[in-house]
């Protein structure tokens, strides 16, 4: 087992990539806190983990407000003794985030709340519970489109992405003599609620693929995978990077017929 013993914080946990990894992360022999806004799918998360005889929690918090990051951290340390993971993946696309003139106040506003300062509060009250436990592996979701730019413009959730990979890389360094690292994850386009509810029709989906050398969405599986890299101690030397996941995507200029 790959994180035998080990106490995994993972925000987002009720879809997607939180929720694949909630499952791997068990699997492999972690203690979860799924924390997400979604009651019903993250309370269904921690049950399919513990019906499968493994040890998860669901936690309700808000990822934009301190007192819930808190609280998650809290439920961790008092539930299971500890935090050595902690797993800040939840995020938001907004359907009226756009280029600069058209995007609305609060929907900039949303968008830096959740995808970014939650990154924040996740690692505000994370890493001291982190350095309690003697060090620990910090992964921060960010995306493919913090490294390339795109015409069909998103600009909050792009800048927010950016934003993380900074942060990324500045705690990285900070906390790099505490045993503790800080990857960010930079998942390509997946097949996942975030994206699909927009690539709504297979013209949509068709155009996008254009883009991904290996001709197909990723799956929230495959985020997951490398996540657990990044978590276990398979990864003790890898700190600050910035981890791309994308079918090629970010590597391409023009891409296979
Ligand atoms: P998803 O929509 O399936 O899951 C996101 C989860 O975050 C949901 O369970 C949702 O309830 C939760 N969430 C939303 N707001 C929250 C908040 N304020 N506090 C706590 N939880 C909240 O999406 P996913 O594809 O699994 O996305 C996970 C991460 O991957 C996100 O950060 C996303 O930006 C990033 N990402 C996704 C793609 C993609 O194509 N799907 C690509 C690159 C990066």
């Amino acid at each position: 087992m790959r994180l035998k013993d080990k106490v995994a914080v993972i925000t987002g946990a009720s879809s997607g990539i939180g929720r694949e990894a909630a499952l791997l992360f068990a699997q492999e022999g972690a203690k979860i806190v799924a924390a997400d806004v979604n009651d019903a799918e993250g309370e269904k998360t921690a049950a399919q983990i513990n019906e499968a005889n493994g040890k998860a929690v669901f936690v309700h918090a808000d990822v934009s407000k301190s007192r819930d990051c808190e609280n998650m951290i809290y439920t961790a340390e008092e539930i299971f003794g500890k935090l050595d993971i902690l797993f800040n993946n939840a995020g938001i696309m907004h359907s009226e985030d756009d280029d600069a003139v058209s995007t609305e106040d609060d929907v900039w506003d949303l968008t830096m709340n959740v995808n970014l300062k939650g990154v924040f509060l996740g690692c505000k009250y994370g890493i001291p519970a982190l350095r309690r436990a003697g060090g620990g592996s910090i992964i921060n979701t960010a995306s493919f489109v913090a490294i390339v730019g795109a015409a069909t413009p998103q600009l909050a959730y792009t800048t927010s992405k950016g934003g993380v990979l900074a942060m990324t890389r500045e705690l990285s360094v900070i906390h790099a003599r505490e045993n503790i690292r800080v990857n960010a994850l930079c998942p390509g386009p997946l097949q996942t609620e975030l994206l699909m509810k927009f690539l709504d029709t297979e013209e949509k989906k068709q155009r996008r693929l254009v883009h991904v050398p290996m001709g197909r969405f990723g799956k929230a599986k495959e985020m997951a995978d490398a996540a657990l890299f990044l978590a276990s101690e398979e990864s003790s030397y890898v700190t600050g990077t910035t981890f791309t996941v994308d079918g090629g995507l970010t590597a391409a200029y023009v891409t296979p017929e």
